[in-house]
């Protein structure tokens, strides 16, 4: 296991497939049997047990756990039903929504610079002309818009119409950035602008960019720059803003907002207040966080509660 700055943590071989295959072996070596290829179409509740219902089968069981995670990236298996058959046995579904998306933004610029990413940028979110949330995070440019941990995790407050303004320097006060450019320009006289911000600490295909985006010329020399094209400069380096136009759907979403609402689950086992013997873990739950693990840890966690529960009450089954 290798743990890297941030506190994120993998496999020493960096392959999910061996964390997979750790799971399995110990399923197998306490007796679990997996049936694979059969989606669970339907669960009902007959006398005291539950009838599982897949297109080819059907088991009883005393106790049933739904774990088929969230409505987000369907092709990796998860496509909602879990929300569908909670609901049947009489849960609330909350209104689920992806979380963790790109943001795609209006005039977007940058889709030919796709993969330049920055790392831990000051990212501050405008609703109605407010600042209504000020986070440091990595953006990366993607074909489409804007990605990277730190958009992903702002994500889950954007709504369209709203301005995300970024700065391209890290942790350095923003008047402090701007002073340093201007004087840097002032003082450079017969110099190209383009030299001068070739100067500062961003990817050359960028600068170049936001110069072509201020309308400056490859050739043009500080002392030629207007004033107007100067001081755009400098906003788009302290605070380019972007317009949201829409946030990216569920194939693209890592997790999804909503779920089983929690107030009908008890929080100690994970089982149903309604339906006895039902259990709920995982992202079909409504519970969605940051990326770096939360949403990985919330399952595994749920996870660990349920099967203690479940082992605590039927002895035969740990
Ligand atoms: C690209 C991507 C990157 C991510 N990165 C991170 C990250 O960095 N950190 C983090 O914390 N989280 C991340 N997540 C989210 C994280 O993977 C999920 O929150 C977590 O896997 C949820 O676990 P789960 O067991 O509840 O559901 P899942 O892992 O989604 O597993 C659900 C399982 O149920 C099966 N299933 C669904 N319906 C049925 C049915 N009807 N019958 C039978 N089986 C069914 C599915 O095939 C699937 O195998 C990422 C997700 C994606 C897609």
């Amino acid at each position: 296991m290798t743990v890297e700055p941030g506190g994120k943590i993998f496999p020493a071989t960096k392959r999910s497939s061996d964390v997979l295959s750790i799971l399995m072996s110990e399923c197998s070596r306490r007796g679990v049997e997996a049936i694979c290829n059969q989606s669970v179409h339907r669960v009902a509740r007959a006398d005291s047990r539950f009838i599982v219902e897949t297109g080819t089968s059907s088991y009883r069981a005393d106790v049933v756990v739904i774990a088929t995670g969230g409505a987000s990236y369907p092709a990796t298996g998860s496509t909602g039903d879990g929300y569908h058959l909670a609901r049947e046995l009489g849960h609330t579904i909350t209104e689920t929504a992806p979380a963790l998306t790109p943001v795609m933004v209006q005039d977007y610029a940058f889709a030919d610079l796709a993969g330049i990413s920055f790392e831990n940028l000051p990212l501050s979110l405008f609703r109605a002309g407010k600042k209504v949330r000020q986070v440091s995070g990595d953006l990366l440019f993607t074909h489409t818009g804007l990605s990277g941990p730190g958009v992903l995790d702002l994500s889950r407050f954007i709504l369209p119409g709203d301005i995300l303004k970024v700065s391209f320097f890290p942790g350095i006060d923003q008047e402090a950035v701007r002073k340093q450019v201007t004087d840097a320009i002032a003082g450079s006289g017969t110099r190209q602008v383009k030299t001068v911000l070739a100067g500062l600490p961003l990817p050359e295909r960028f600068a170049k960019r936001l110069l072509e985006l201020a309308g400056v010329t490859p050739d043009l020399t500080c002392s030629h720059l207007p004033k107007q094209a100067r001081q755009e400069i400098i906003a788009s380096l302290t605070g380019l803003p972007f317009t949201v136009l829409r946030l990216g759907g569920f194939d693209e979403a890592m997790v999804t907002r909503g779920g089983v609402a929690l107030g009908e689950i008890n929080p100690k086992t994970m089982e149903s207040m309604i339906v006895p013997g039902l259990y709920c873990i995982g992202e079909v739950l409504d519970i969605d966080g940051d990326t770096g693990g939360y949403n990985l840890q919330a399952a595994f966690s749920t996870g660990m509660l349920a099967a203690k529960s479940i082992t605590g009450k039927y002895p035969s089954r740990s």
